[in-house]
């Protein structure tokens, strides 16, 4: 049994900077880190493996330094990491993003598919259950724990309003996972050191046999045209009073005039 955990690198700061020109992020200068909803989906897949067996790949979609967030999964404990990487896949928005993830998972032959709930800096929530689609997959989101997995079927545990859901999920299915699944382990220095000269399988859009108008910008409907860090509008403003009810009574005034109460 093939489990591909999807791990995105992500630019390492909750500062995001958009460029006011080309209305994109920028990148440069940032360091990157593993999408840290992906070190958990690699954590559950790591302890599904152990309880259940099976051969943990880790897939990336990105530039050629991605392979730095592969080798920390190959350091986690991952048997095997695929990064697909072409020019061609420049542009690309969440369709076309997991169109291209779900052709290199079908050539992987995966059983089971871990992603994280959503990625930091796109914040989406789309590529997890757009790979489903494309597969044709039975998708669980905010998965919060597998409670047992048979040779047809899972049982997990969905975060929802108030509390969890148990879901009986037929296989193959994937899973969108929150961070609570699972405290994603530190590598050791010996793994980190033999991860850092394991190979890394590449494959470019013509390995993945994924037609030119179904990836990058040309696979895109999605147009982005503003991005904007939204005006502050919030005021403060002091209270003061002798007494608590003389102070209760300025804020029921205040709130009244303000026609929230
Ligand atoms: P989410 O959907 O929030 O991620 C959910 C989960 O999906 C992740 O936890 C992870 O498990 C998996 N996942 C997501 N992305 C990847 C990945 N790349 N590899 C492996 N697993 C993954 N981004 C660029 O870097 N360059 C561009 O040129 C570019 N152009 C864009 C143009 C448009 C019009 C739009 C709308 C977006 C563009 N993006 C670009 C952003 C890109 O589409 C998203 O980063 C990407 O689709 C992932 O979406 P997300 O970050 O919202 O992930």
């Amino acid at each position: 049994m093939r489990i591909v955990v999807c791990v995105k690198q992500v630019p390492d700061t909750t500062e995001v900077r958009i460029d006011p020109v080309k209305n994109t992020l920028i990148r440069e200068g940032v360091p990157s880190i593993v999408n840290p909803f992906d070190e958990c989906a690699m954590e559950a897949a790591l302890r599904f493996r152990r309880d259940y067996g099976g051969t943990v790949v880790a897939l990336s979609m990105g530039p050629p330094q991605a392979e730095a967030a592969l080798r920390k999964c190959l350091a986690m404990g991952a048997d095997e990491a695929v990064l697909i990487s072409d020019r061609a896949f420049a542009g690309a928005d969440t369709l076309a993003t997991s169109f291209a993830l779900a052709r290199a998972i079908a050539k992987i032959g995966a059983d089971l598919i871990f992603c994280g709930k959503m990625a930091i800096d796109g914040d989406t929530a789309q590529v997890g259950p757009g790979i489903a689609e494309h597969l044709g997959l039975t998708q669980v989101t905010n998965v919060q724990k597998i409670r047992e997995a048979r040779a047809d079927y899972l049982m997990v545990e969905r975060v929802c309003e108030g509390g969890y859901e148990l879901v009986r999920a037929s296989r193959p299915v994937l899973l969108a996972v929150e961070k609570t699944i699972g405290e994603p382990r530190y590598p050791s220095v010996k793994a980190s050191v033999r991860a850092r000269r394991a190979a890394i399988t590449a494959w470019n859009a013509a390995d993945i046999e994924a037609p030119e108008e179904k990836i990058g910008l040309n696979g895109s409907p999605t147009q982005v045209t503003r991005i904007f860090t939204p005006e502050t509008r919030r005021r403060s403003e002091m209270l003061e009073a002798a007494t608590a009810e003389g102070l209760c009574d300025l804020l029921l005034a205040k709130l009244r005039d303000a026609e929230i109460i």
